[in-house]
């Protein structure tokens, strides 16, 4: 399939504007064909008008449809086949078998909202029935569920091109709860993004969607970002990226006439504690595991555990030993683009200038600038140190952490209470470490979203328990997730009808339960009905 740059609006492609710009390879810096416009002002509106359009029509439509339309987009993107492994292997540098295995995760995201769909009890649906006799005043018919928000903006991710990108978990579960969408694409990757976009509309146009469901927009500058979010007809906004980008976009969705919600997923650096039982028994192999998880792809994935926490009793000196081996030996890695690499550069930079931190590893591979290529580096610093400095604890995207040594339990309960809000935090331990440290555990509760024992936090599963949002900074509002069935929650709102006719009311909140849902019916969860 010829790639040509342009905006997609509903089934139309536009390229109105005048500002242009290329991809570049990172692994080779080099432009990739062909020239991307921008878009202007007038088609991000013609895009956001085209969306509450269709969005009257799409929310009207049965699950059964909407789940046959996201199944669909799936397929459409398995058929893409090789051309899309290869484009977005040259815009990320990522290699095939990782764009393989993503592609097999965003055509399984799909599927599984399909699935939601189907079943139908994702609309949370709450019958309380009139109680006419009620004293001192009647009781009326009140019932609740989910219905879609609008039209919703998304922003792609550089640093998953497939799986939070174009038709990645934001759009498929906007799409999932009944709202059209409006892609930002990311500007590192747009050859992907056009590959991905025209196979939604396919999808749309062969399942009878309505044109509008879904639009795609370029941009390099904050310009398009700002204008979608800002536009009247966006009603919600899905992102993932800098804390900077998210708080900006923030900021705009709040200062609007009508504010509206930004889901942002932002800054982590998912602490790993590694309790003493742990470390005597097995400090060598987590620390193989470690390695592993804070190289994998470069770093560059939100769950990355850029801090370990340990107490420095002696119990740790091979751990150290066999860290610092392993980072010495780890091999550099081609990052998404050259913005990321100087951000991380700069961020090392910065941590190792800090009085107190010692450098203690680093590659010894080469770090070719030209194949934008990062080297892996290992940090430490004492648990004072760290409680005194807040800018540790800030995210450096890449394959860097940060071991902060305790001197004491009580030492390491207070890095712990310094903490702000990770999407994870992993503790090692034994079970006698979990209940000598069930205080350290219960405060990590209130920090992050995931907590994960004996294990590491890269490797994000996709299903109905997976919670994938942590308090501020980690996203905007730990509440929600952005992984997993529950995203889907993000892009619906209740609405409750007071009094309706049985012919009036939609399918989910009619006496007979047509779908055969699970609703709450007078206070007790049931599929009967009522
Ligand atoms: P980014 O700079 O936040 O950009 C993401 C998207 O948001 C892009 O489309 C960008 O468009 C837009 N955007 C950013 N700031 C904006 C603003 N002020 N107004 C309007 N639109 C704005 O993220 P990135 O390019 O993917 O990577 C940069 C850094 O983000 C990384 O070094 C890393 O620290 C962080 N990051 C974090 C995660 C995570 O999961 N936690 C994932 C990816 C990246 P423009 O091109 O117009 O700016």
């Amino acid at each position: 399939m010829e790639l040509h740059g342009q905006n997609l609006i509903g089934n139309d492609v536009s390229a109105d504007g005048q500002d242009t710009f290329h991809a570049r390879n990172p692994s080779t810096d080099e432009p990739l064909h062909p020239a991307v416009t921008e878009a202007t002002n007038a088609e991000i509106d013609r895009a956001l008008e085209k969306a509450e359009d269709a969005f009257r029509i799409y929310r009207q439509k049965e699950a059964h449809q909407i789940a046959a339309f996201l199944e669909r987009i799936g397929d459409e993107i398995v058929a893409l086949g090789d051309a899309l492994v290869e484009r977005a292997g040259a815009e990320t540098g990522l290699p095939a078998a990782r764009i393989t295995g993503e592609r097999g995760r965003t055509v399984g995201q799909l599927k599984l909202f399909a699935g939601l769909l189907r079943d139908g009890s994702w609309v949370e649906a709450r019958i309380d029935t009139a109680l006419p006799d009620r004293e001192p005043v009647p009781k009326p018919d009140l019932r609740c569920m989910l219905i879609p928000r609008g039209p919703v903006a998304v922003f792609g991710a550089s640093n998953f091109p497939l799986a939070f990108s174009v038709a990645g978990g934001d759009t498929a579960s906007a799409l999932a709860a009944g709202c059209s969408v409006v892609v930002k694409a990311h500007p590192a990757h747009p050859g992907t993004s056009e590959l991905v976009g025209r196979a939604v509309i396919d999808a749309a146009n062969a399942c009878d969607m309505p044109p509008g469901v879904f639009s795609m927009v370029h941009g390099t500058s904050n310009r398009v970002g700002e204008q979608l979010v800002k536009h009247t007809l966006t009603q919600a906004v899905g992102f993932t990226g800098s804390l900077g980008g998210g708080l900006a976009l923030f900021r705009l969705a709040t200062s609007r006439p009508q504010p509206i919600p930004v889901y942002a997923e932002m800054g982590s650096t998912n602490p790993v504690f590694i309790l003493p039982g742990a470390m005597a028994e097995r400090g060598e192999a987590i620390a193989e595991g470690l390695t592993g998880s804070v190289t994998l792809g470069v770093g560059q994935f939100c769950t990355n555990p850029g801090l370990a926490i340990v107490i420095d009793n002696g119990h740790g000196n091979a751990f150290m030993d066999k860290l610092r081996a392993l980072f010495q030996a780890a091999p550099t890695g081609t990052m998404l683009h050259a913005g990321i690499l100087s951000a991380y550069n700069e961020g090392v930079e910065k941590l190792a200038a800090i009085d107190g931190v010692g450098l203690s590893a680093l590659s010894e591979a080469e770090a070719a600038a030209i194949k934008t290529q990062a080297r892996p580096c290992l940090l430490t610093a004492s648990g004072q140190t760290f409680i005194e400095e807040p800018g540790l604890e800030e995210e450096v995207f890449g394959p860097s952490t940060l071991v902060v040594q305790c001197d004491s339990p009580g030492n390491m309960e207070a890095v712990a209470g310094s903490l702000e809000g990770h999407l994870t935090a992993t503790v090692h331990g034994t079970g006698e470490d979990l209940e000598t440290y069930g205080d350290l555990v219960r405060l990590l509760e209130r920090k992050v979203g995931r907590l994960i024992f004996n294990g590491f936090p890269t490797g994000v599963d996709v299903c109905a328990s997976m919670h994938h949002g942590g308090p501020y900074p980690a996203t905007l509002d730990g509440h929600f997730t952005s992984v997993g069935t529950a995203a889907i929650r993000r892009f619906a709102r209740p609405l409750a009808y007071q009094g309706f006719p049985q012919s009036a009311l939609p399918a989910e909140l009619r006496d007979e339960n047509p779908r055969a849902i699970f609703r709450l019916v007078n206070s007790k969860f049931t599929q009967d009905p009522v």
